[in-house]
């Protein structure tokens, strides 16, 4: 029996991992919609290749660039965020949510009214609306399979488990491009020196995360409103081999870890064909090659973005939308040159300081359109401080 799917952000690095798999066992899937930003040839030529109902662009201005590659296809083509939307509501069976940032946020929605299947890459929708998007989805009947890794390795730790047995949850991180620098060049890094991962090969943005750990911030507030576990069960201990992603403590003492080759198709792989698992294309692990797992505590001086998310986490409510905008603002003006490295933790810090006097931080998000305008309004404050923060340093 074919499947059918769609993929949104399918042009990026989890949508071509999607892809790579589904390509693997092309015959068993219908794909409904490809979704892409700018990069117009690469969606072009995955429409094709799939066979897909839909393809769309983001970007209203790539429309007349997607129209043209795609005519004579008989593959309908649209643009803009509205349509994101209409092909989420377009019914598939499983959804590959994989549009990095807020932007990621309404197709999900959209996809859960279906009540099937959510294959959620896009961890700033629990960030930024976890507590909505659950509901959403319970609402609907629908189901949420997580596909950052570490919350797969949990969910994988997790099978045949009674939740109430669980005593902490434990995310590994690497470490990033900038793990062992001294602390007091930190604020020299470049955007070359943070966007070299040691392990995985991501998308820039979620890469440069890394190097900040703000990936691990947005990823424990992801354990938490993914999971429904206390912020005070969950750890994140520093792993450079990249080995283990995750591990799962019971009452008992035991530990749960999930183990594989740093490579995404893993974690998409387990959501694609969850609850079988099939063969996946990827490396396996040599332990004796290995010799050696490391662990150690993260060192809370080089990585404020750990401390701030243990204060989202802390407030709730709309925290996790200001943060994440905040930490997406901070993260332009760093790729954009405009801010240095060690200045996005303060940024952040210095957003949510001023978002919480304009509103009540801790009040629970009443809607998606809560989410998004304090999405907006974080990004306009952010844009301010960070400006201010540029004339400072400059
Ligand atoms: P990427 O930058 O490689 O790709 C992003 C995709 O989103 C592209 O298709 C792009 O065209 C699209 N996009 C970008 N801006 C958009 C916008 N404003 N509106 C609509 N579409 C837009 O990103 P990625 O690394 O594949 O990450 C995607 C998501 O998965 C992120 O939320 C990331 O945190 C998460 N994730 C990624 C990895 C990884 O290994 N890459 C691992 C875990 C989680
Ligand atoms: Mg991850």
């Amino acid at each position: 029996m074919t499947r059918s799917i769609s993929i949104f952000g399918a042009t990026g690095s989890i949508g071509q991992s999607t892809l790579d798999l589904v390509r693997r066992d092309r015959d068993a899937y219908r794909v409904v919609a490809l979704t892409g930003g700018r990069n117009v040839a690469q969606l072009a030529a995955d429409a094709r290749e799939f066979g897909a109902e839909l393809a769309v662009t983001s970007f209203e201005d790539c429309l007349p660039a997607l129209r043209e590659a795609l005519g004579g296809t008989g593959i309908a083509v649209a643009g803009g965020t509205q349509a994101l939307i209409e092909a989420a509501d377009r019914p598939a069976d499983w959804t590959m949510s994989a549009i990095v940032g807020a932007a990621g946020l309404a197709p999900g929605f959209h996809a859960l009214r279906h009540g099937r299947t959510l294959a959620l890459a896009n961890k700033e929708s629990l960030v930024t609306a976890g507590p909505l998007l659950m509901a959403e989805a319970r609402a609907h009947g629908a189901r949420i399979l997580p596909v950052d890794s570490e919350h797969s390795a949990v969910f994988q730790a997790l099978v045949g488990e009674d939740m109430a047995a669980v005593e902490r949850i434990i995310i590994t991180a690497s470490g990033g491009a900038l793990r062992d620098w001294p602390l007091d060049r930190l604020a020299e890094a470049t955007l070359a020196d943070a966007g070299a991962h040691p392990n995985w090969d991501m998308g820039q943005r979620i890469t440069i995360d890394s190097a900040s750990m703000f990936n691990k911030a947005l990823e424990l507030i992801e354990t938490k409103e993914f999971f429904g576990v206390a912020p005070d069960r969950i750890e994140a201990v520093i792993h450079p081999q990249s080995i283990v992603h995750a591990l799962v403590g019971f009452r008992d003492g035991a530990l749960m870890a999930h183990l594989g080759a740093p490579d995404m198709r893993h974690a998409i792989g387990y959501a694609l064909h969850w609850p079988d698992r099939r063969a996946l294309p990827v490396e396996r692990v040599d332990l004796a090659k290995l010799a050696m797992l490391e662990f150690r505590a993260p060192d809370m001086a080089r990585f404020p973005a750990l401390r701030l998310a243990r204060e989202v986490m802390a407030a709730g409510g709309g925290a996790g939308a200001v943060f994440n905008a905040a930490k997406e603002v901070a993260l332009d003006l760093f790729i954009a040159g405009r801010i240095r490295f060690t200045d996005m933790a303060p940024l952040v810090e210095a957003t949510l300081d001023a978002m919480s006097r304009e509103i009540r931080l801790t009040d629970a998000m009443d809607g998606l359109e809560t989410v998004l305008e304090t999405d907006h309004l974080t990004r306009i404050r952010a844009q301010d401080l960070g400006l201010s923060m540029q004339e400072q340093t400059a």
